[in-house]
């Protein structure tokens, strides 16, 4: 039995230490140390006498989560879908859990451009493995620039008639195969009144696109979860209060899921989802 852990933060390893102890297999899947790395001081956290810093704290739990056997992968995850078991894609390769925990804190903003949200779901779509089909043989843009971009545009690829990769002003990061066009000029606007019907750009010009995926910088905890239809909020996995979502077998736990936004409930929540892994798991 194996549980997959995205996000090495509070909510995940506090997760990882539960299951771990319990003999589970843990893998830990992350991009890099979150919130916490960005946390001068913290002096709100139960056990230290001074301040600690929020990089500090996070090297003592990754440390402890491995102590306890747990593998830690410093991967950017890209995309989760249903194989055997649920997996999960990194750039790097792709892993398989009998659970999967998402903890990959809060979630970005959506970029500030007009039209964005007032279009979303008439034309504008945060998930390519979901909407795709609706964009059969039509002309689509994903805004982006990095790895999670890239992925989201190749899935659109066998479906769609073109996909052009709009990074809005950012540096290309990734090498684009021939097949997926780049335009690299920062978007003012999303045209349409009911419906998508173009991108227009910094410099005045307007692309007529049919639908605009949204896929920038790293996939968020509810980017990932809508693949498995898992239910979201904005941009907060709908999950009740031992983690678990509307899919058998998928947590969420931390900053991702809502509430207070801070280390103490990222924990409890990391360890309530650990232990309902747990159960589902001895359940199976
Ligand atoms: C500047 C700042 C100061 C703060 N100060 C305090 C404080 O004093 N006290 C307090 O209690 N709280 C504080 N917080 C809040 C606290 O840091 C968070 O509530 C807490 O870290 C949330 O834990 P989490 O595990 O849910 O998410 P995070 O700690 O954000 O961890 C998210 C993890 O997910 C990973 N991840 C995300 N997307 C992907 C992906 N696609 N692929 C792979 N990995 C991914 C990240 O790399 C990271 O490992 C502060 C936050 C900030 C930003």
């Amino acid at each position: 039995m194996n549980a997959v852990i995205v996000g090495s933060g509070p909510a995940g390893v506090s997760a990882a230490l539960y299951l771990a102890r319990a003999g589970i297999s843990v893998t830990i899947l992350s991009r890099d140390g979150g919130a916490l790395l960005k946390a001068d001081k913290i002096e709100n956290y139960y056990g230290f006498a001074q301040p600690i810093s929020g990089k500090e704290l996070y090297e003592q739990g990754l440390a402890n989560a491995k102590r306890l056997g747990c593998t830690i992968k410093n991967e950017e995850v890209i995309g989760i879908s249903f194989l055997n078991s649920l997996a999960v894609e990194t750039t790097a390769g792709v892993y398989e859990g009998d659970v999967v925990i998402l903890a990959t804190g809060a979630s970005r903003a959506t970029p500030k451009i007009d039209g964005l949200s007032r279009l979303e779901g008439r034309g504008i779509s945060y998930c390519a493995i979901c909407d795709a089909f609706f964009y059969r043989g039509k002309t689509v843009a994903v805004i982006g620039n990095g790895e999670y971009a890239l992925h989201e545009a190749q899935t659109l690829l066998p479906v769609v008639g073109s996909v052009t990769m709009l990074t809005n002003g950012a540096p290309l990061e990734v090498e684009v195969p021939d097949s997926i066009s780049v335009d690299t000029r920062k978007i003012v606007s999303i045209a349409g009144e009911d419906v998508v019907t173009g991108v227009t750009f910094a410099d005045g010009e307007k692309r007529a696109v049919d639908g605009v995926f949204v896929a920038i910088g790293v996939a968020s905890s509810a980017d990932l979860a809508r693949k498995l239809g898992a239910l979201t909020e904005g941009n907060r996995i709908v999950a009740n209060e031992n983690g678990e979502t509307n899919i058998p077998g998928l947590y969420a736990a931390g900053d991702c899921t809502g509430g207070l936004l801070q280390i103490a409930e990222a924990v409890a929540k990391g360890a309530k989802a650990g232990l309902a892994a747990i159960r589902y798991l001895r359940e199976k």
